[in-house]
């Protein structure tokens, strides 16, 4: 778990098919939202080791997803192999099938739910941002109801309601999801809600 601020791994087995970095045209997209959570930062460390996770769906209608590696700093000009395919996830096996040279974020389980559950949504952005959290009962956010372990099927059952009636909510004392309908729209989301948190506390 996260006691002792230890590094945790992915809460489920991974499955390589191919040891190989993705390559999709929108990878490029994909470092420049990562490069700008580093400069806004809005996605510092969280106990235990994760950073923010970003992915996004290359193709409507399928639920395979290219998202960041676990444990991964962001920051400008991530390589390739930073990112990894996720192919299929098992949540009753807890098993993971991903093409990549890492591991896929431990929130894949959570991104996985919500792209089989939202087909409008083709972008998910989750990060850490103190402003975000301590405005966001005053910005109408909504928040699940208490902290999960990041990672656990306990946060993605918490979530899920959520992200069905929502793109932009709050993982109580934790972070923020943003939904887009490309990386763009949940980009903007993001951006725009640390710009309100920080009015908003400025005005105090
Ligand atoms: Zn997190």
């Amino acid at each position: 778990m996260t006691e002792n601020g230890q590094k945790v791994a992915p809460k489920f087995k991974i499955e390589f098919l191919k040891r190989e970095a993705p390559n999709d045209p929108l990878l490029q997209e994909l470092k420049h939202w990562c490069s700008e959570f580093h400069r806004l930062d809005l996605a510092p460390l969280y106990p235990g080791g994760s950073y923010g996770n970003l992915s996004f769906r290359p193709a409507a209608g399928s639920d395979q997803f290219i998202i960041t590696a676990s444990a991964l700093a962001l920051k400008e000009d991530l390589p390739d192999d930073r990112f990894v395919e996720v192919i299929d996830v098992d949540l009753k096996n807890m098993v993971v099938k991903a093409n990549g040279k890492r591991p896929p974020s431990s929130e894949s389980l959570l991104h996985s739910m919500i792209y089989s559950r939202r087909p409008d949504i083709n972008a998910i952005f989750h990060g850490h941002s103190k402003e975000i959290l301590s405005s966001g009962k005053r910005m109408d956010i909504p928040a699940t109801e208490r902290e999960e372990p990041y990672g656990s099927l306990a946060l993605v059952e918490a979530a899920l309601p959520l992200a069905l009636e929502h793109d932009l909510f709050i993982l109580k004392d934790h972070g923020f999801v943003s939904l887009g309908q490309n990386m763009s729209a949940a980009g903007k989301l993001a951006v725009e809600a640390l710009r309100t948190a920080e009015t908003t506390t400025e005005d105090l």
